[in-house]
């Protein structure tokens, strides 16, 4: 009897150690359902390259009746770990996809931390070899920002790609996939649940946070009128707050890409050199984004050499 009790206490204590344990790792992410089914967690607005740690993008998931898709996975391992809990509170319904919106690192590396529900991992076409590039770079710079906790971030390529549009179904409900031409990024792919008619548009808006460039200005500002012909009561941005007002953060952004666009033409145009072109482009919105600066030097360097071949 004695034994008995001993062993049986042990096993409560296994137990709730292993329970303790598991959330000590990871306590879940503060995620809100922004529409019914739909939950999405707000990334800070943190640099990469001052106090980043790891939780800049929105990331979240969408429910339906059989299955779970988690929209982005976060800056790393941790964050997503932490995400997956999040989940794990609402349902226990199987992490069916895991869905990338683009291959940018803050969107991307949590993805590790679903491996061991075997979801399918989806992705823009270009997503493999853009991954394939850019991975030890990413690899190297995520242990530069996160030291100890860039542990067991890993770059994890999509089963299955997108070219032009996909539907999944998660059991009465239906999200449709859509493959852009490069915008953002080369690999941006947005995610509409015809349900609640959510739109999540991975980075190609960016509400507060300064939009940037790691494609084409113009085909994004293209890409940008398409958006606004789709019909969305809820829009889920790559940074900044759920808005109901899609068009309107639409507007926004385009005439942030707008003004740069036509400030760096004009300093070519008037032979100024790409470090003028940096401290003026774009410089009456300012006051108008976050992280303004250092995001918008970065968008002249990347659009200046391009633009100068016009
Ligand atoms: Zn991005």
């Amino acid at each position: 009897m004695q034994v008995l009790i001993s062993s049986r206490l042990l096993t409560a204590l296994l137990v709730i150690g292993s329970f303790v344990s598991l959330y000590a790792e990871a306590a879940p992410l503060s995620v809100e359902e922004v529409a019914q089914g739909v939950y999405v967690h707000q990334g800070a607005h943190e640099d990469f390259d001052e106090n980043y740690h790891g939780d800049i993008a929105n990331i979240g998931f969408v429910v339906g009746k059989e299955a779970v898709a988690v929209i982005d996975t976060g800056g790393s391992y941790k964050v997503g770990l932490a995400l997956k809990q999040a989940v794990r509170h609402v349902t226990k319904l199987p992490i069916r996809y895991v869905i990338n919106t683009h291959v940018h690192p803050d969107h991307i590396f949590g993805n590790a931390a679903f491996t061991d529900e075997h979801p399918i991992f989806i992705g823009h076409v270009k997503l493999p070899a853009d991954m394939a590039r850019r991975k030890d770079i990413y690899l190297r710079n995520l242990q530069k920002e996160l030291g100890a906790d860039a542990e067991k971030s890993e770059v994890i390529a999509p089963d299955e790609t997108v070219s032009k549009s996909l539907k999944i179904d998660l059991g009465k409900r239906v999200l449709q996939l859509t493959a852009w031409t490069t915008s953002h990024t080369d690999t941006d792919l947005t995610v509409f649940d015809a349900n609640t008619k959510t739109l999540w548009t991975g980075d190609l808006l960016f509400i507060e946070r300064t939009p940037s460039i790691d494609g084409d200005i113009k085909n994004w500002l293209d890409v940008i009128d398409v958006l606004k012909s789709i019909q969305a009561d809820m829009a889920i941005p790559g940074h900044g707050p759920v808005t109901k007002n899609k068009n309107e953060a639409l507007n926004n952004e385009r005439r942030y890409l707008d003004t740069l666009l036509r400030d760096v033409r004009a300093s070519i145009k008037n032979g100024e050199d790409m470090n003028q072109a940096m401290g003026s482009a774009a410089k009456n919105e300012k006051t108008r984004w976050v992280l303004f600066d250092v995001v918008n030097r970065r968008n002249v360097n990347l659009i200046y050499p391009v633009l100068e071949w016009e």
